[in-house]
């Protein structure tokens, strides 16, 4: 096996034990593996190992790997997700390429995604991202924009509202990992109509999320090891 077939294999056996530790079915929580910066042998690895969901920050690096990897005939079908911030000028090709967009924290994004989603594409389907550590990221709504946001988001015609997504103050004190989670998955189930969808755990925090109910963990650094920011992205 290749190191990162290796290390899916850890990281999904770590994602089926938390499940199990929650009282919770390992199949409930789903893996996003987070390849921004690997290069598109990487994907392919992973995909090859069974792997089919990825995640992907910079909007250029994306598209370019997506369409790398949709020309492969020995691969099957993966989805894409966007989890980085989107610029007004990059928001045509989100539309074009991805699956999901998990970092809506604006309506005037998800207005342009939503008029630019090509017609012949099932709805994109979308996470809002609120700032729930206060100062420790910029991105992400506050919570008390939120109930406007997801109203407002509801109604347009090629999104598909399905969840909310945090990065938490990153912090080695689970207690406080799970307060920052719990504070998300709280935020979720008072909308109304209540969110399933939990973008919530990353490599360092995946067991705190998953006990606190996230649907989506996104995990890089343990599947596919250390990031080289050397290169410019964009
Ligand atoms: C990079 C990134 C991840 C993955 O982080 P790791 O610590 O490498 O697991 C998850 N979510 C977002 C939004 C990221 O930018």
């Amino acid at each position: 096996m290749t190191t990162i077939a290796t290390q899916l294999r850890a990281v999904t056996a770590q994602i089926a034990s938390a499940a199990t530790q929650a009282g919770r079915s390992p199949e409930s929580v789903l893996l996003l593996a987070v390849s921004k910066t690997f290069p598109a042998s990487a994907v392919r690895e992973a995909a090859l190992a069974g792997q089919r969901h990825f995640g992907e920050n910079y909007i250029q690096e994306g598209v370019e790997k997506i369409a790398t990897l949709s020309a492969m005939a020995d691969l099957p079908c993966l989805t894409w997700h966007c989890i980085g911030p989107i610029q007004s000028n990059k928001t045509r090709l989100v539309a074009e390429h991805f699956d999901w967009v998990h970092t809506i924290d604006r309506l005037k994004i998800a207005q342009r995604l939503s008029e630019q989603r090509p017609a012949n594409l099932p709805p994109l389907k979308i996470c809002l991202q609120v700032n729930i550590s206060g100062e420790a990221s910029k991105s992400g709504c506050t919570p008390e924009e939120l109930p406007a946001l997801a109203a407002a988001v509801t109604k347009l015609t090629n999104l598909q509202l399905c969840g909310l997504m945090a990065i938490p103050e990153p912090s080695d004190d689970l207690a406080q990992q799970r307060a920052a989670c719990a504070q998300l998955r709280q935020l979720a189930s008072d909308l109304q109509p209540p969110l399933a969808t939990l973008s919530m755990g990353m490599s360092h925090d995946l067991e705190a999320a998953i006990a606190e109910g996230a649907t989506w963990v996104r995990i890089g650094t343990a599947l596919f090891g250390a990031r080289d920011y050397a290169t410019p992205h964009s």
